[in-house]
């Protein structure tokens, strides 16, 4: 079943629109992902995710955003560098608030943003947010939902594929998660010949502007992604649109219609 909004033909998708589709909104980033992966992993995955949660719920996946919020040091390595390509926040919450206001414009009335860069989720909130302000009374069937699909990977999983400790979602950027992940779906755009395998970084907990970028370790990944597997990655997909499907139906069954 073609669940790929850009995949389909315009009146197979006002079709399934009107039969109350929700539409999912991949929110990814360019952003470098060490010296082992591409720089459109949070874009190829969000959609990915948002595609395997799709499927179960009968959803379709709206052409996501490709570009994401700036890189931070503590979750993305930073946006000094190179590769990283980033949107200033206002942008974000602009495209956000469209896309919301468009699909909805299309009849669409519950709608879900499937982030997969760290950065980007209060902007896609507010982006939410102001398009609902804006429809007022015009918008009361309308449900908007944001979900990142980290926040779907239980505590027996983590248990499961972090048998010598878990250091956090943040951290996570470039290692395991992501790596698996890729490995899963992209292998041919992995190279873990070129794993940097370093303890996870130690940063501060603060923010300061402009960045130090000796805070940053050289490779760029905030973690090792040494113990990344295909396996993995199929659990870590598996259980992720597994979570984020029920939670979507349990908030959208809601909507009277
Ligand atoms: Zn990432
Ligand atoms: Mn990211």
């Amino acid at each position: 079943m073609a669940v790929y909004m850009e995949e389909l033909d315009a009146f197979s998708y006002a079709q399934k629109i009107g039969e109350g589709a929700p539409v999912l909104i991949p929110a990814g980033s360019i952003e470098q992902h060490g010296p082992h992966m591409p720089l459109h992993v949070d874009t190829l995955l969000s959609r990915r995710m948002a595609g395997e949660t799709a499927q179960r719920i009968g959803a379709i996946v709206a052409a996501p955003m490709a570009y994401g919020y700036k890189s931070q040091q503590r979750s993305g390595g930073g946006n000094h560098l190179p590769g990283t390509t980033s949107l200033d926040g206002a942008l974000v919450t602009e495209i956000a608030k469209t896309l919301v206001l468009e699909f909805i414009r299309h009849g669409a009335r519950a709608i879900g943003f499937v982030n997969g860069h760290f950065e980007n989720y209060q902007f896609l909130y507010e982006g939410a947010d102001l398009a609902l302000r804006e429809l007022g009374c015009a918008g009361e069937d309308v449900r908007v939902m944001l979900l990142s699909y980290w926040d779907f990977v239980d505590e027996a999983t983590i248990g499961r594929l972090y048998p010598n400790g878990f250091t956090g979602w943040d951290l996570e950027h470039g290692g395991v998660l992501e790596t698996s992940l890729m490995l899963h779906l992209h292998p041919e755009q992995v190279d873990m010949t070129k794993v940097v395998d370093a303890p996870p970084a130690e940063l501060p907990n603060y923010d300061v502007l402009p960045v130090r970028p000796e805070l940053t370790p050289d490779s760029g990944c905030l973690s090792s992604a040494a113990e990344a597997t295909a396996e993995k990655g199929r659990i870590l997909l598996e259980t992720a649109s597994a979570g984020m499907s029920e939670a979507i139906t349990s908030e959208f069954g809601l909507i009277s219609r």
